[in-house]
């Protein structure tokens, strides 16, 4: 097992996987910017080292500066947790030729899955049904326009390189389409300087479901069930729930099947999570990521294993030690996303936290950097806490979260509890009836 594991992250999920780290015996080393000296990540390491200025690009995307920190600490291994370069396959590969392991699947597999064309090939080849759509990327405005005639309308355009939602644009008739397709570059380059698209069959009303894998490197391959991630807005998740109140057993069993064994021909190793959409009873693969997820507490809370204890054991060679049929799925989970942005317009509102109070309880968990007197800083993403609640049954679930929200308490700023507390008093959202498209008339007044 690993001695000292460098975190190379910010914010709760730094915290949440220090806490892993420090109930594995693990020393943790956290990096962070000259903005971040203060952050709770920072505070619990047993050592840290500052890896740049606020930036970004200069900080925590900074290659050199994070693997130079392992090196003159003696770090054994390094976890990426997500976002930042948790998905940069060059990293995985730097950190690996510096004889520092990467916790996460191998360069290779990250690259395949990054590009989300090559990820949709190896997917079909793998028997994964895909969402239908252009084979590969779709080069000029004439040929996407004779693509969509074929496939149908609406269509999507989406950037090869994308995530976070970015460069994705649909379009409902021809004479939307140029704009969409333009729209779709121009984002798509700005945001990852890969002006490549694709096109896929836009659904109407999908809803979001993913399937959480583990495997490690003896060839066992589970899945811990799903999550429905349908409540988005601008394509980001909002709220998940585990599992989904969409799925019954069967279709559960059978997509947990599918899943498990295109990890298997895939030949991937560590945590991962194969994304589909749901329609009409059919899944549709759109991407995997290839990492830990925000959402993934949502299947700790139902199936009692911990992902990150289980990310640095499956790196650490450790085998799984459990079949499939040796997982339990126990109640109900949902996870709110709690944001430092006003929950009207969404601006972001950075600032100094006033009084705080985290909720508590049976099947309450807050992960959040969070402290009274901190000052979020605003160079970074906006999410500041999530709130994770269980209970037996979907019900009792959602009465604990409405308490749960109601104790939360957040001044100084901004945050988007009301948006929450709004939603999960909507009887759409209580019956569980809403598709991916559903918040967003929500919040834009059309329901
Ligand atoms: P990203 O990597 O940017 O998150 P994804 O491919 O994972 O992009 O898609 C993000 C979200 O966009 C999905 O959860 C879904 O809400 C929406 N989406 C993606 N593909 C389609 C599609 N073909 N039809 C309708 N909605 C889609």
């Amino acid at each position: 097992m690993f001695d000292k594991i460098l975190i190379a992250n910010r914010g709760e999920i730094a915290l949440r996987i220090h806490r892993a780290c420090r109930e594995m015996g693990i020393k943790t080393v956290a990096v962070h910017s000259t903005a971040d000296h203060d952050a709770m990540h920072v505070r619990l390491a047993d050592e840290s080292v500052c890896i740049g200025p606020p930036p970004a690009r200069d900080s925590y995307l900074n290659k050199a500066a994070i693997i130079a920190a392992a090196t003159i600490t003696n770090a054994d291994a390094i976890h990426p947790g997500y976002g930042f370069l948790s998905e940069n396959a060059d990293f995985a590969q730097m950190v690996e030729e510096h004889g520092i392991c990467f916790i996460g699947p191998s360069a290779d597999h990250i690259r395949m899955m990054g590009d989300k064309i090559t990820a949709k090939r190896a997917a079909k080849e793998a028997g994964l049904p895909c969402v239908p759509g252009s084979d590969g990327p779709v080069e000029s405005e004439d040929q996407a326009l004779q693509l969509a005639e074929e496939m149908g309308y609406p269509v999507l355009i989406k950037a090869t390189a994308g995530g976070g939602g970015k460069g994705m644009k649909h379009a409902r008739a021809p004479e939307q389409l140029r704009d969409a397709f333009r729209l779709a570059r121009s984002e798509a380059k700005a945001a990852f300087g890969n002006a490549e698209v694709y096109m896929e069959k836009y659904l109407q009303h999908p809803r979001h479901i993913e399937i959480q894998i583990l495997a490690d490197n003896h060839g066992q391959v589970v899945h811990l069930g799903e999550r429905d991630c349908s409540l988005q807005r601008k394509h980001q998740k909002v709220l998940e729930e585990a599992p989904s109140p969409a799925l019954n057993a069967d279709a559960r069993a059978r997509i947990g099947r599918i899943a498990c064994d295109a990890i298997r021909r895939l030949g991937y190793r560590n945590a991962g999570t194969l994304e589909f959409l749901y329609e009409d009873g059919e899944f549709y693969f759109i991407e995997m990521n290839t990492r830990l997820q925000v959402e993934h507490p949502v299947t700790e809370a139902i199936c009692g294993i911990d992902i990150v204890r289980e990310q640095i054991r499956i790196a650490a060679g450790a085998p799984l030690g459990y079949a499939q049929e040796d997982i339990r799925f126990s109640g109900h989970a949902i996870e709110c996303r709690i944001n430092a942005e006003d929950p009207e317009t969404f601006a972001p509102s950075p600032g100094r936290i006033g009084g705080f109070h985290t909720p508590g309880g049976l099947g309450v968990r807050v992960d959040s950097g969070l402290y009274s007197g901190y000052r979020v800083p605003p160079h970074y993403d906006s999410m500041i806490a999530k709130l994770i609640v269980s209970g037996g049954s979907r019900n009792e679930c959602l009465m604990r979260l409405r308490r749960a929200l109601g104790e939360f308490v957040i001044e100084g700023i901004q945050t988007t509890i009301p948006l929450q507390n709004r939603l999960v008093s909507e009887p759409d959202f209580i019956n569980g009836d809403y598709d991916i498209h559903w918040l967003e008339r929500l919040v834009s007044g059309g329901k």
